[in-house]
């Protein structure tokens, strides 16, 4: 049945999309296209008014709702069979405040889009001479909105040095259930900032907007990507273990990756990838241990800017493939020998070139300063974790890569904590309460009470009233 759209549409700003609109697919598929779902309404927000109209009309309509950023919810939440999609991809502002070292952005804008106003377009020389931009605290996919990569808790290469996503955020204001605008922070509504500092998509509101600090970065520093043969996996795994181990250097962010290459139809490659976070002078040393493993299959290490290293980097990721993410925090001896053969054995049996296995949450550093309780991101002491990506295209491969993935995490369990990333959900994990916020959940059901007691922003895995 066709929704009567005239009581939202005659002061709607942006646009209203329905299954009758040519626009609709396009704007229904997300990152992870095994998902399928049909919302009845995309209504594409153009400001916070417009935002509070479409939760207005999903509640006066009965209609369930979901809210949408970038689109890369890894099991699709963000989408609603049947409901309305608030959608905020396109509240893209940046307004920069070189003096204080913030960013107010709009949901919907991704990292690069604000480095290239604060890094890129701004400089000033720094204490050592060096010339300097100020870097927000992303990760490298360029089309991950930084609202529901911060909302739920955000890990990117300067997250040793500088903290996560979440550990940036100095304010944000949020349309709640009733269609109010209200501004967290440490002085307002203090704590609904604490849950949406770690509590991802788990349903409070609509963020609309959001203010960062920022970080001084050199215009040039050193990073890039180096890999090797595969079957020197296990000494690569080894030496990335040892890198870290009791590390008091918290600048040096290399994450490390199996991967194939070329990507997707060679040969099974291990790879780290990431940056020195300081001067270049400082970095020769940083890497000394990675060059020290001898000549590389191949490496682009050398001076780059930030924004440069993040956009090669973003320009890898694939889109229109299906997926499945499985994975979780290494126990603090459980990155070892036996999850090394694991690894190493699963990863090349994998059936799509497309699939990776990823140690891209490296902590640690800054991340592990901030106590547990501190916001509602509770995962501080993991240095660790597992993405095991399974990758591919056609519906016909589908049964094979959910079992490759299903296998290889069953397989490396015991090594796991059994806390999963809340941004890499798992919609069929059983406890994700425990999974996702550990002992932070009960006061973030407290704070759901509070501020969304009809519980209207409900999806599969949001907070639940006590
Ligand atoms: C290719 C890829 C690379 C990634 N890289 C990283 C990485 O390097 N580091 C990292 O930490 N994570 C990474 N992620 C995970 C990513 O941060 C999360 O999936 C994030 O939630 C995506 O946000 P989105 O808005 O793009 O997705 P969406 O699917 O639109 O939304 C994700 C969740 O956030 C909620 N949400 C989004 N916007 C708002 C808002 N304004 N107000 C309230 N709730 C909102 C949605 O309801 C949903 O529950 C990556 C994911 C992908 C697919």
């Amino acid at each position: 049945m066709r929704l009567d759209l005239s009581a939202l549409s005659s002061s709607f700003r942006g646009s209203l999309i329905t299954p009758y609109d040519p626009d609709y697919e396009g704007a229904r598929v997300l990152f992870n296209t095994r998902v399928r779902t049909r919302p009845a309404l995309i209504a594409r927000c153009a400001d916070a008014g417009d935002v509070a109209a479409a939760i207005r009309f999903a509640r006066e309509q009965e209609l369930p709702l979901s809210v949408r950023g970038g689109g890369h919810h890894a099991s699709g939440l963000s989408l609603v069979e049947g409901g309305v999609v608030v959608d905020v991809g396109g509240m893209r502002d940046v307004v920069f405040d070189p003096a204080s070292g913030t960013a107010t952005v709009g949901p919907g804008i991704g990292w690069r889009d604000v480095d290239r106003v604060t890094y890129a377009e701004h400089s000033f020389t720094g204490p050592d001479g060096l010339e300097y931009g100020l870097a927000g605290p992303g990760g490298e996919c360029p089309t991950v909105s930084n609202a529901g990569y911060t909302l739920g808790g955000g890990y990117g290469p300067l997250g040793r040095t500088f903290g996560l996503g979440c550990d940036h955020l100095l304010a944000a204001e949020m349309v709640d259930a009733d269609g109010r605008l209200l501004r967290a922070s440490e002085t307002e509504h203090p704590d609904l900032f604490w849950a949406l500092r770690g509590a991802g998509g788990a349903g409070f509101g609509v963020v609309t907007s959001l203010t960062y600090r920022l970080n001084p970065l050199p215009k040039t520093v050193v990073g890039g990507v180096i890999a090797w043969p595969f079957e020197r996996a296990r000494e690569i795994f080894r030496a990335y273990r040892d890198l870290y181990a009791n590390r008091a250097d918290d600048r040096l962010a290399l994450c490390l990756l199996l991967t194939t290459e070329p990507y997707p139809d060679g040969e099974p490659v291990i790879a780290m990838y990431g940056m020195y976070v300081g001067p270049p002078a400082e970095a020769h040393e940083a890497f000394a241990p990675i060059h020290a493993l001898g000549e590389p299959l191949f490496s682009s290490i050398g001076e780059t800017s930030y924004l440069d290293m993040m956009t090669v980097m973003g320009e890898e990721i694939v889109y229109g493939l299906q997926s499945k993410w499985l994975g979780g925090y290494f126990t603090q001896t459980g990155f070892d020998e036996d999850a090394f053969d694991v690894m190493a054995e699963r990863f090349e049996r994998s059936p799509s070139g497309y699939s990776m296995v990823r140690f891209d949450l490296l902590a640690g550093g800054a991340i592990a300063r901030v106590p547990a309780d501190a916001t509602a991101f509770a995962h501080r002491s993991a240095l660790h974790y597992v993405s095991i990506i399974a990758q591919w295209p056609g519906d016909e491969e589908s049964a094979a890569n959910v079992a490759w993935v299903d296998d290889f995490a069953a397989a490396l369990r015991p090594h796991l904590t059994g806390e999963v990333y809340q941004n890499y959900a798992d919609r069929d994990l059983a406890d994700w309460p425990a999974a996702y916020y550990g002992a932070n959940y009960p006061r973030l059901q407290r704070i759901k009470q509070e501020y969304d007691p009809s519980d209207v922003f409900h999806t599969p895995q949001s907070i639940r009233l006590p």
